[in-house]
């Protein structure tokens, strides 16, 4: 059986809170309301950070950075997200790519695109064309139609260097 490649989903949603920084990719937007949560609640690192863990085979973020654990209070989730690469790395896996689409009627998230790739594939050591950042709205229907949250969801897929 090939096992040199795997694939992982990851989904996350939070909820808007105005007295937040809003932190999308590890990217800070000003001028909008942030997301509640017990880290910086970065939905989008979030994300694709649990489909890295899932094509592992190791859980997700919440299993490895318990938001029960005072020590990720306000936790800049670039730190999850480097972690994880670290864990990727240590099993043998590279970033084959990664497509990851942001679900909201705010903020405009083609402004920032470039700057969350950029972002993501610095935390992750690749190339920032492996990584795609998209955005939808939900055609104001849904808790995200109403304006109450981002929600995101992640593809990944990985593989293992040709050792031939
Ligand atoms: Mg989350």
């Amino acid at each position: 059986m090939n096992s040199s490649t795997r694939i992982g989903i990851g989904f996350d949603v939070h909820a808007f809170d105005a007295g937040r920084t809003l932190v999308l990719g590890g990217v800070a937007i000003p001028g909008h309301p942030g997301l509640s949560g017990h880290s910086d609640a970065d939905v989008v690192i979030h994300a694709l950070a649990d489909a890295i863990l899932g094509a592992l085979g190791h859980g997700d973020i919440g299993l490895h950075f318990p938001d029960s654990d005072e020590k990720w209070r306000n936790a800049d989730s670039r730190i999850f997200l480097q972690a994880v690469s670290e864990i990727m790395n240590a099993a043998g896996f590279d970033l084959v790519n990664a497509d990851i689409v942001v679900i909201c009627e705010t903020p405009k998230i083609q402004p920032h695109r470039q700057e969350m790739t950029g972002a993501l594939a610095e935390i992750l050591g690749v190339q920032s064309e492996l990584i795609n950042v998209k955005a939808t709205t939900t055609e104001r229907m849904g808790f995200t139609g109403r304006g109450e949250g981002i929600a995101c969801q992640a593809a990944v897929l990985l593989a293992k260097p040709d050792l031939a």
